[in-house]
């Protein structure tokens, strides 16, 4: 049986085309795309195209297309073997992350890949990042897929989707994953290292697990029934904010970000391994948005390397007051984490526990 996958079109450079008139790049006919790349008829696989109804550029991605690009994976989800997910390259690390998120317990890969120059260009990258990634999609082990998990496909490297970050906005290799090696490489031969991809366990929270449940679940030995199912969560809160340290940043800056109407988490971009200015009107404004409920996260801004809260005095402010480390994970993963557990968890302490936890390998567990 030929494995069957289901390939989804988001918008984005890979599916566009020069107008031959007007010169201006749009989105093709995405039911034509075997006639645009016939060598995927190549592949031993069915494959089905699905477009959005209106493609996007990804700087439009939010909440809502997120939903819809999940609903669509989740419906087929019983029929096809794999996903493969184009879309614009600009917010692709934060939508895999998400998506990593929505779909608890994966047993099968959606790959996302896209490109820097349209399929149409004669010099296109599209090409072989679309044939690799459902090649990827397909390989199993006597039916059984062996990604499992959430990745990015990009100029000869296979990511785990929430480790990367969009570093180039001109090279083919416009992504890295600092902090974790890539899953695959794509030379002559396709090398998944097999070692690095994520093992399923169950930790997240859920509507009915607390904190006691969550103990057990990290033993592994998990509370649920529906243990080997896929669990599908795609409900989010949007009432997040990313503020950025910047040398010189205001308190009137601060304070308004702070005092932002049904605002319930930030995450703060900070120097180095998690540090921040020590003025006491901005631990202040901090404590009291904690004292309001805000959940604060600590990430750092450098691209590589992990916040270590109380290394140096500058944030040691920060880790007594209850801000949550961030540990290793990038932006683009702590925002759609937060969103996710603001969802499924309520008091401080859950947060806290499950956001310094990997729960989909986004984070390095061994970092205290
Ligand atoms: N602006 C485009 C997008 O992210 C760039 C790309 O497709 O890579 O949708």
């Amino acid at each position: 049986m030929k494995p069957n996958i289901l390939l989804i079109y988001t918008g984005g450079t890979i599916g566009m085309m020069k107008d031959p008139e007007t010169k201006a790049l749009r989105a093709f006919d995405f039911s034509q795309l075997l006639v645009h790349i016939p060598e995927i008829k190549q592949l031993d696989c069915h494959i089905e195209p699905y477009s959005f109804e209106y493609p996007i550029d990804s700087s439009d991605m939010n909440l809502e297309e997120w939903r819809k690009l999940g609903d669509v994976i989740y419906t087929n989800y019983d029929d096809y073997d794999g996903f493969v997910v184009l879309h614009g390259s600009d917010t692709m690390s934060f939508t895999g992350s998400t998506l990593s998120f929505m779909f608890e317990n994966l047993t099968k890969p959606i790959i996302l890949t896209g490109s820097q120059l349209p399929i149409g260009d004669l010099r296109t990258d599209a090409k072989e990042n679309l044939i690799t990634s459902l090649q990827l999609a397909i390989q199993n082990n006597n039916g059984i897929p062996i990604i499992q998990e959430v990745c990015i496909y990009f100029e000869y490297q296979l990511y785990r989707a929430n480790r990367t970050t969009k570093i180039n906005a001109e090279h083919f290799e416009a992504f890295s994953s600092p902090n974790y090696p890539p899953l695959a490489i794509s030379g002559v031969h396709l090398n998944i290292d097999t070692s690095l991809l994520w093992e399923r366990k169950l930790v997240d929270p859920s509507l009915q697990v607390n904190s006691t449940a969550f103990a057990k679940a990290e033993s592994k030995i998990s509370t649920r029934e529906e243990d080997n199912r896929m669990n599908y969560r795609p409900d989010f809160v949007d009432a997040v904010v990313v503020l950025k340290l910047f040398p010189g940043i205001t308190e009137e800056v601060v304070k308004s970000i702070c005092n932002i109407k049904g605002l319930k988490g930030i995450i703060l971009e900070t120097y180095g391994s998690g540090n921040a200015l020590t003025q006491s009107w901005f631990i202040h404004l901090l404590q009291e948005a904690l004292l309001k409920n805000i959940r604060i996260v600590n990430v750092t801004q450098c691209k590589g390397g992990a916040v270590s809260m109380g290394k140096y005095e500058t944030s040691t402010q920060l880790m007594k007051i209850g801000v949550v480390s961030g540990k290793d994970i990038t932006t683009e993963a702590a925002l759609p984490k937060m969103m996710y557990l603001l969802q499924h968890t309520k008091t401080r302490e859950d947060f806290k526990e499950y956001f310094e936890t990997s729960l989909r390998g986004e984070i390095t567990d061994s970092i205290d």
